[in-house]
């Protein structure tokens, strides 16, 4: 029975992309894809969890580990993230921390917590396709955040209020964004606190991919700017979301937020009134592994993971037309494309599909105006880089034929 008249009407903003109908066939055999933005599952640290879950189940602790317990989340692995995020230069507590279940999670809370319909959020333009996606059931509009030109803070403010609320976040990933691997330079992060400021919003810093550094040297992150201009994290607007998700493992939900008391109390009721906490056992499990191998473990994905980002580039510096540029991310999982305009992304991955058998995501659903039909994004997470020499060059191919 169709009961779609009696949706509420946030629903209406929650659609199916085309895009992720597309991408459903791309399992087909014979595909060399470039689309999934997730980690090799070669790389898991799958005997290191065996152990951790081992350990979780025993005698000693299995009582613990399939009960349940606190919202706040599982205290030795909160400590870890104390400890982990001072050495991002970003001193806290273990109040200041609220475990999560996967950093999807707290995009959902914050949108929940900030955005009343019509308010603005701020994000880039490509952004992260699933932050529109949480926060589209809150019915925000959307401006655009930009770092890099003068448009004045106040007709930002002012077009928010045109459309009936105000500027109440800027979204951002800092550092090799999803979907454009591109890095925000620190004068870049000091200006975007300067916004925050002027507009009173908050920050949302989303750091999913911030471990997996290639080259260069680390930024500070946006909440350690601030940190360092405010004194304290309880007077800071900026919350930080973290994941072990491209670290040890996305499958089992765990990731974090780092802010001020005020907000961390907020989200830890709204945790209450959706899912009580994150599995306890996972958190359990993740604690242990990260205690035991995290660094290690990093040091070997950014080797691997590097080795496909050198050979992306170089194949797409060899095989790509004239008029086809590209972004040159120094970590993270993916590459930007940007055809020539009037190109149709979307009508070229069909193309793609029925005769090179090359996938990549158009880049159109990560712009909350729908525009960018003539971008497309690439991951070089998952192949090796025989696959991605022989990817790239059919993709040069099909794009010269175009
Ligand atoms: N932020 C970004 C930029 C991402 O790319 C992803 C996952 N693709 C997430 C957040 C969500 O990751 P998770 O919920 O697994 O931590």
């Amino acid at each position: 029975m169709a009961l779609d008249h009696i949706f509420a009407s946030r629903a209406a903003r929650m659609k199916a992309s085309e895009i992720r109908e597309l991408l459903k066939l791309l399992d087909r055999p014979g595909i060399l894809s470039f689309a999934g933005g997730i980690p090799d599952p070669n790389l898991f640290p799958a005997q290191e969890f065996a152990a951790a879950c081992s350990t979780a189940l025993d005698p000693a602790h299995a009582g613990q580990a399939l009960q349940y317990s606190v919202s706040e989340g599982y205290m030795p692995l909160r400590r870890w993230i104390v400890a982990h995020m001072a050495q991002l230069g970003i001193e806290v507590s273990v109040d200041n921390v609220l475990i999560t279940s996967g950093s999807q999670q707290a995009l959902d809370y914050l949108g929940k917590l900030f955005l009343s319909p019509g308010d603005t959020a701020l994000v880039g333009w490509p952004t992260y396709l699933g932050a529109l996606a949480a926060f589209n059931a809150y019915e925000p509009r959307y401006d655009r955040l930009t770092i890099n030109d003068n448009r004045a803070p106040g007709d930002i403010a002012q077009a928010a209020e045109a459309g009936g609320g105000r500027v109440k976040l800027a979204y951002l990933s800092p550092d090799f964004a999803n979907p454009t691997g591109e890095t925000i330079d620190r004068p870049g992060r000091e200006r975007l606190l300067d916004l925050a400021e002027t507009l009173d919003c908050a920050v949302i810093e989303d750091a999913a991919y911030q471990a997996l550094r290639y080259d260069g040297d680390d930024i500070p992150p946006i909440l350690a700017l601030e940190l360092a201009r405010k004194g304290t994290i309880d007077a800071c607007r900026t919350v930080y979301c973290g994941s072990f998700s491209k670290t040890l493992s996305p499958g089992l939900r765990v990731g974090w937020a780092v802010a001020a008391r005020p907000v961390i109390s907020q989200m830890v009721l709204l945790k209450q009134a959706a899912d009580l906490h994150s599995a306890t056992m996972n958190q359990m499990a993740v604690a242990e592994v990260a205690d035991r191998c995290f660094d290690s473990h990093v040091t070997t994905l950014r080797d691997t993971y590097r080795a496909r980002r050198d050979a992306m580039l170089t194949a797409l510096a060899a095989h790509m037309p004239d008029g086809v540029t590209w972004t040159k991310p120094e970590g993270g999982m993916f590459v930007w494309l940007t055809l020539p305009i009037g190109t149709d992304a979307a009508a070229l991955l069909q193309r793609s599909l029925d005769t090179v058998q090359v996938a990549f995501v158009p880049g159109q659903a990560f712009f909350a105006d729908g525009s960018g039909a003539n971008t497309l994004r690439l991951s070089f997470s998952c192949a090796d880089e025989a696959t991605i020499a022989e990817g790239m060059r059919r993709l040069g191919q099909l794009l010269r034929d175009a």
